[in-house]
């Protein structure tokens, strides 16, 4: 566990009824010290905040509902939010997570072990593991086609496609449902799927407010295709064996 976590509570939490089964990855581009600011000042919250160099800030005890992820749906959920079943992580990247240097090593591995010790207290599904924008395909773009995905998924957080096995349906829609993504807006959906899963797709804005302001290009197309949907096929696959699995320390 990391060696010390700054414990700096926010009064925007509230007591929890449902149980924990998500984790959100979220990124922001301010410190630690400035997002708390912000956060306090729209009376938002998070649980975890992971600075560039590593230093952990707890600004919701896990057991409390923090108000991090907003309006947010992930495999047909009928609630508004997922805030009532999830515990947010929000990363410091200058880039909003763009590209890979957005994220530092020492952050990384502080990550890597706050993940471990929630799974392990909370019993989080790998699957379980997602980012804003899977769940808010319109509206976030955190943690950025940057953050690595891949590397977390062979740590056991989060799930990544294997080629070899793929799903037998191609047709995209149900494919995008499948995995977990609210398709009522199927272009929001599809490039939130690249963010996550094929970050070649996805284009790079110097521009970060105007990032923030367009989450998806209106009229996006994966440029290759046929390779969007092998994978797209592959990741509906994946999630649906980890979703099968069985674990000994679960009830469920
Ligand atoms: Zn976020």
């Amino acid at each position: 566990m990391p060696s010390k976590i700054i414990i700096n509570h926010s009064e925007n939490c509230r007591e929890r009824s449902g149980k924990i089964r998500y984790i959100i990855i979220h990124c922001s581009k301010f410190t630690p010290e400035k997002q708390i600011e912000i956060l306090n000042e729209y009376k938002l919250s998070t649980h975890y905040i992971i600075s560039q160099n590593g230093e952990i800030t707890e600004n919701c005890p896990p057991e409390r509902v923090a108000y991090h992820s907003g309006e947010s749906k992930w495999l047909q959920s009928e609630e508004k939010s997922l805030n009532e079943y999830s515990i947010g992580i929000e990363l410091e990247a200058h880039n909003l997570g763009q590209i890979a240097e957005d994220y530092s090593r020492k952050q990384l591995m502080a990550l890597n072990r706050l993940l471990k010790k929630l799974s392990k207290e909370y019993h989080i599904r790998p699957e379980n593991i997602l980012g804003h924008s899977d769940i808010a395909p319109t509206r976030k773009i955190d943690p950025g086609c940057g953050f690595p995905w891949y590397k977390f998924y062979k740590k056991g957080y989060g799930i990544w496609p294997n080629m070899k096995q793929k799903h037998p349906s191609d047709n995209e829609e149900e494919l995008l449902r499948i995995i977990g993504y609210d398709t009522e807006n199927l272009v929001a959906a599809r490039y939130a799927f690249c963010r996550h899963f094929f970050a070649e797709e996805v284009f790079y804005n110097a521009d970060l407010q105007e990032l923030l302001d367009n989450p998806y290009p209106k009229d996006f197309a994966p440029h290759r295709q046929a390779e969007y949907m092998l994978r797209l096929r592959a990741t509906a696959q994946a999630y649906q064996i980890a979703r099968q699995k069985k674990y000994w320390y679960m009830a469920e």
